[in-house]
């Protein structure tokens, strides 16, 4: 099938020059070329997906329009596809099949996406690189030698390396963003609540949110249409009435949109080739009539703490039904009872990271530290969230780095936990807020990609997707596509 946007395949299939049977057959064919390289696969069910597939043909044939109907897409492995194994990267979970779906998967079958795989990840989404999967590390399509990112590896390679056209991250601090700006393809992460969080394996609650990968802004668009809105399994979910009329997408006008750049995020730590990348970006943008004004978010120095204190603390929390009683991998000791079979499990299923943060969290929540650590976190999440609305009186939509630097070689971060957790600087933020934003493509530098990040206020959705359009409306980076051999 070769690289094409969701919008190329969709108005294929609806003028009928195309049937979803021959570009899902295709999609498995490029999986089964390229795959053994790049490893951003896990579970498939090719029949299943097949036999889906002729179902969407059929309702094309009856006439049925949807965004979605016959679009091939990969699901990151920690979201529930009824039938499949989940493993959520972690050995934990073995022997795991998933009993229902996740809501944001079932309306995507139901409007006729044909899921065609589970995609590998940082176990249980903790990581920026996805070296942290227990199924090894997927590999950068614009570099095997590099990492694409994380932790919704797997999902942003399978777009980079036209899998499929659309598919579906998590981002809790970043898990979208971060690999779309290392892969140059787009991703949302929408506003708090917007996409149901049911079915989705909870990392740290209060900051999860499912993120489509696509392209393109319009691609984007029609799976994200096809999500949003309230659910009456999560609770947190909210309405976005506005998400009924995104296809096909309009462009933005962007004369006299104020873009706010931060001056914290424009600052030391930033490699001089991402920020000249992103200066041109930025010149295209006023080109395009868009007024560039500084703000500032004087917080963003606590973020990585306070998003490192709260995350792992819901982490310890979330992570604790993982006890070979009731999912999963069972490790029955030679001696003991039922606390030994708890441990032993526990320590042969989850990976150092994962336990790591384990530790830190409990530790974190534990009394005398409570009120000194999670407390105080949380007061800290308050003032930088604050320091967004403030920016928001005078810039429309932030613009910003992802990432301080490109992707980067296997092994550089691995043995020192805190510089990965530096690649997620500019990126916890705006989830500590519970903003909007997203990564596109902006340029190159060393052959690698550079993505630009836009935030906007909560609810925004609609108009960041029409901004980053109007953007990709003007330029190309987002066109380029990686060399690949199988
Ligand atoms: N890299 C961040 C972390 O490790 C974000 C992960 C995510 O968004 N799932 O926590």
């Amino acid at each position: 099938m070769g690289l094409g946007t969701a919008m190329d395949w969709r108005e294929g299939l609806d003028a009928g020059d195309l049937s979803s049977e021959a570009l899902v057959r295709a999609a498995f064919d490029r999986i089964r070329d390229l795959d053994g390289n790049l490893r951003a696969l896990l579970a498939k069910d090719e029949p299943r997906s097949l036999a889906l597939a002729r179902a969407a043909d059929a309702r094309l044939g009856a006439g049925e329009r949807t965004p979605v109907l016959g679009l091939p897409i990969v699901l990151k492995d920690n979201l529930h596809w009824s039938g499949l194994p989940m493993t959520c990267g972690s050995r934990v979970l073995d022997g795991y099949v998933a009993p229902y779906d996740a809501t944001v998967v079932r309306r995507l079958l139901e409007a006729g996406a044909v899921p065609i795989a589970k995609a590998n990840l940082d176990e249980f989404a903790m990581g920026s690189s996805g070296e942290y999967s227990a199924f090894g590390p997927t590999r950068n399509p614009w570099d095997p030698s590099r990492v694409p990112g994380g932790s919704s590896s797997g999902s942003v390679v399978s777009v980079a390396a036209g899998y499929a056209p659309l598919a579906l991250g998590s981002d809790t601090g970043g898990s979208v963003r971060l690999p779309a700006s290392f892969c140059n393809v787009t991703a949302l992460r929408p506003t708090y609540g917007v996409l149901s969080r049911y079915g989705l394996t909870a990392m740290a609650s209060s900051l999860d949110q499912v993120g489509p990968i696509a392209a393109t802004a319009e691609d984007l668009a029609l799976a994200f249409q096809v999500m949003a809105g309230v659910d009456p399994q999560d609770s947190t979910s909210v309405d976005l009435p506005e998400a009924e009329r995104l296809a096909p997408l309009r462009a933005a006008d962007l004369k006299g949109l104020r873009i706010g750049l931060p001056k914290e995020y424009f600052a030391e730590g930033l490699e001089p080739a991402v920020r000249a990348v992103l200066d041109g970006a930025l010149r295209e943008f006023e080109r395009l009539g868009a007024r560039l004004v500084e703000v500032s978010l004087p917080h963003t120095r606590c973020a990585i703490d306070t998003y490192y204190l709260l995350c792992t603390s819901e982490v310890s929390s979330n992570l604790s039904r993982f006890d070979g009683v009731r999912f999963g991998l069972r490790v029955r000791p030679s001696e003991g009872g039922l606390p030994e079979m708890i441990a032993e499990t526990r320590d042969q299923g989850l990976g150092s990271e994962v336990k790591r943060r384990i530790l830190l969290g409990t530790f974190c929540l534990s009394k005398g530290y409570y009120d000194a650590f999670y407390l105080k976190a949380l007061k800290a999440r308050t003032l930088i969230t604050g320091d967004f609305h403030a920016a928001f009186a005078e810039a429309d939509i932030l613009a910003s780095p992802v990432s301080p630097g490109t992707a980067f070689p296997f092994g550089a971060k691995t043995e020192d936990p805190l510089a990965m957790y530096l690649a997620d600087a500019f990126t916890v933020p705006a989830s500590l807020a519970g903003l909007p934003c997203l990564s596109m493509p902006a340029g190159f530098t060393g052959g690698l990609p550079v993505g630009i990040q836009l935030i906007g206020p909560a609810l925004s959705d609609v108009r960041l997707l029409e901004a980053a359009h109007a953007f990709q409306s003007a330029t190309r980076h987002h066109f380029e596509t990686p060399t690949l051999s199988a």
